[in-house]
């Protein structure tokens, strides 16, 4: 593409409101690895790059890592770290060097036009150059009772859902034979009472230390060349599963309580599939071994690109390559401007503050957020305020990713409606009472009375709707 096609003509654009608003120099759509690794390096190169986070679609924001307990093969962590933990800090750095969030879906991508448009919580963004590190989302059976028993026995995070109350002490099965599969049946021997693990094939696909782990654990079974062909169970939940034998075709049933996927992941190309090249599985086509897509200006980094390494590590490193190719690319076309940021040392982030588990000692009846069932019971009984109730799991990402969202929506409310989470682990009773199948879970209770409840990551519009909705009626 000659130099004067894309030689930066102006630097603003009217928005509908009648406000200007400046063309990005760099939109990274994508929360994992990749996309924090890529914005760390061209805040660093003052690009001031805006970052799409996500939110629903395509998984969570933070990635596939949101969603997987101990990462012990990330350098620089000798002990391992907890994967939401990791992106909790790539975040921070992300941030710290003056990174914009923009926490949404990416709705549309354009790349037909310069600069190209990305649609976003409704607002149109122009950039002059694009990183693409949309991931990949997990991927499901459609069992024919799949949606009749999704969160009642089917979860497609064992890491989130594994400590419900319903599975505890319970047999469960877990589909796949990768690492994924086998990580999430070493993890949930610790609250199911025996875990078969159904491998469609002979062999595992998992390295061989996962693999060896699951073979040498009495407390899972690997039925080998089975398919689940269905669920089934009452009205609440499922209690057993249908599985095929993939040689002779014979089916039998097994019965268990829960039942997880863990089998594989297809890319998130779909706002990009007509204008980019890709290959017959939908993952983004790149020059070997760089992120140059085929167009010019726009680039790919992770999982979007990687159908063979599929790492944390691999990932941050191809968002590096995206920022370094993208950042020369951008001041050899002179579309750069450069944003100085305030401080030419930003304040060090410093250890993720954790909240204290409220007790009578330290309970204070005006705090917006707090922690376990002391404060629950006495917020419950005693606050006239709309109480948002938020169930996690100590290694649940999606709860990492709602959590702040929740403490927003309070924050905005100035102290009209307060929150409480409870550690389904640490407060079971609590648990089994609320009927919890699986984490995050928020309840909003007003006056002692369950007003509204809610499974997963929502928008934070959702929330606050529903508390000031509340608020009007108690005013
Ligand atoms: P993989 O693609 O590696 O494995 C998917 C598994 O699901 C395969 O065993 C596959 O079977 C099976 N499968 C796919 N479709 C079906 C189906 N319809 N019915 C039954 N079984 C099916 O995905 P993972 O999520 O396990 O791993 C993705 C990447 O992430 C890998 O690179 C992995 O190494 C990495 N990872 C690393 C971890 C760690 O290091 N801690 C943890 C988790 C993942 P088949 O083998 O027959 O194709």
């Amino acid at each position: 593409m000659g130099d004067e096609q894309l030689q930066r003509q102006d630097t603003s654009t009217v928005t509908a409101q009648g406000g200007a608003e400046a063309i990005e120099n760099l939109v990274i759509v994508g929360s994992g690895p990749a996309g924090y690794t890529a914005a760390i390096y061209a805040a660093r190169a003052n690009l001031s790059p805006l970052l799409v986070t996500g939110f629903q679609d395509g998984g969570i924001p933070g990635g596939q890592l949101m969603t997987t307990t101990h990462v012990e093969n990330f350098p620089g962590f000798p002990d391992g770290i907890l994967g939401p933990d990791l992106m909790d800090r790539c975040k921070a750095q992300a941030l710290r060097w003056g990174t914009r969030l923009l926490e949404a879906d990416a709705e549309a991508i354009d790349l037909s036009q310069r600069p190209f448009r990305i649609r976003a919580e409704g607002r149109t963004i122009r950039a002059q150059a694009v990183i693409l590190a949309t991931g990949a989302s997990a991927n499901r059976l459609q069992l024919p009772n799949e949606e009749r028993y999704w969160s009642r026995g089917i979860s497609a995070c064992a890491i989130c859902d594994g400590a419900t109350p319903q599975f505890r002490n319970e047999e469960l099965a877990v589909v796949g034979g990768g690492d994924s599969a086998c990580e999430e049946a070493v993890y949930l021997t610790k609250y199911g009472s025996h875990v078969h693990l159904i491998v469609r094939g002979a062999q595992l696909r998992a390295s061989a230390a996962m693999a060896d782990r699951v073979l040498a654990n009495p407390a899972i079974t690997v039925h080998w060349r089975s398919q689940v062909a269905d669920a089934g169970g009452d009205d609440q939940w499922m209690s057993a599963i249908t599985l095929k034998d993939t040689v002779d075709g014979s089916t039998r049933e097994l019965p268990v309580r829960g039942l997880f996927y863990a089998i594989g992941h297809t890319p998130n190309t779909r706002l990009v599939k007509d204008q980019l090249q890709l290959n017959s599985a939908g993952y983004l086509i790149t020059q070997p071994g760089r992120p140059e897509t085929s167009i010019e200006g726009v680039y790919a980094a992770g999982d979007v690109a990687d159908a063979e390494w599929r790492q944390g590590i691999t990932a941050a490193g191809s968002g590096c390559q995206a920022a370094l190719a993208a950042e020369r690319w951008l001041s050899h076309h002179n579309l750069a401007v450069a944003v100085r940021r305030d401080q030419l040392e930003p304040t060090a982030v410093g250890e993720p503050k954790r909240t204290a588990i409220s007790d009578e000692a330290n309970f204070d009846p005006s705090t917006l957020w707090q922690k376990g069932g002391y404060a629950l019971r006495k917020l419950y009984h005693d606050s006239p305020n709309p109480l948002l109730v938020v169930y996690t799991s100590p290694t649940c990402g999606p709860c990492h990713v709602l959590k702040p969202q929740l403490k927003r929506v309070l924050e905005e409310l100035g102290g009209r409606a307060q929150g409480v989470e409870i550690d389904i682990e640490a407060d079971q009773e609590i648990a089994v009472q609320a009927g919890v199948t699986g984490t995050p879970m928020v309840q909003l209770f007003c006056r002692k009375e369950l007003k509204q409840q809610w499974k997963g990551v929502k928008q934070r519009s959702e929330f606050r709707q529903a508390i000031e909705e509340l608020l009007a009626v108690t005013a």
